[in-house]
């Protein structure tokens, strides 16, 4: 297989799929609009009638200029710019390029609104998934305890080795444990337990969360990865929106 789908997103119906290295053309819809990531905290949406400089429901862009709303375009992009994409218009499909950063795709059923959201430390750091998730609910009426998400794969917590400045970033997440590990005095992050917590803290239900588990450093046969294999390449996962239901 060369793209990995979650049970849990399919089981709600939505059209997805985490990319291997060995993703053909083919496996990936073509009508996919990817951002290239700032390693921030700067969410596109896509809204129906949104003009330049305004979304659908009036807000000004500008207010938060890590927020961006943009009316669909003609033609799929690649690339704009940014670290999360969400749209609540149905049958788009929104993608994200990761190698050791972890892809985290969602939906919300009963609206069918999709978001495919880049998780590196920095953009753990600002909460982003946890922004996300909010702006669906609060922005959009997503219904927060419906809303289903899937962690792809990533850098894990046996590989993921990081300075003790980036650790401080985090001590304060409860995740059950802690989010990171020390091992012979080194320091190794969980990308997945800190963003499971802030998706919780965002109202998520646990049970809607998957967790794919897959380390891509530990498996550079079927995964890119910067630290694993020092590859350049990156993967591509998507989620397509629905019909509202
Ligand atoms: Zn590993």
């Amino acid at each position: 297989m060369t793209v990995i789908t979650s049970r849990l997103l399919a089981r709600t119906g939505f059209i997805h799929g985490f990319g291997t290295r060995h993703a053909v053309e083919g496996d990936i819809p073509s009508d996919v609009h990817v951002l290239r990531q700032v390693h921030g905290e700067r969410i596109v949406c896509l809204a129906e009638g949104a003009t330049r400089g305004q979304s659908a429901k009036g807000k000004v862009q500008g207010e938060d200029p890590n927020l961006v709303f943009r009316g669909l375009p003609e033609e799929p992009f690649r690339f704009d710019r940014g670290d999360a994409l969400v749209t609540a218009i149905p049958g788009i499909a929104l993608g994200i390029r990761t190698a050791d950063c972890l892809p985290v795709l969602a939906g919300d059923p009963s609206t069918g609104m999709a978001a495919a959201v880049h998780c590196g430390w920095r953009s753990l750091a600002l909460d982003l998934p946890g922004k996300v998730i909010r702006l669906m609910v609060e922005e959009w009426g997503a219904s927060g305890e419906d809303l289903v998400a899937a962690l792809g794969p990533s850098i894990s917590t046996c590989c993921y080795e990081v300075g003790p400045e980036v650790i401080d970033l985090f001590r304060g997440y409860d995740t059950g444990g802690k989010p990171y590990d020390i091992r012979d005095d080194r320091y190794y992050l969980d990308l997945r337990s800190i963003t499971r917590c802030q998706l919780l803290m965002a109202g998520m239900d646990p049970d809607n969360i998957d967790d794919l588990r897959e380390c891509v450093a530990c498996r550079p046969e079927r995964f890119h990865s910067h630290r694993g294999k020092r590859s350049e390449e990156r993967m591509l996962s998507y989620i397509r929106s629905m019909e509202k239901r």
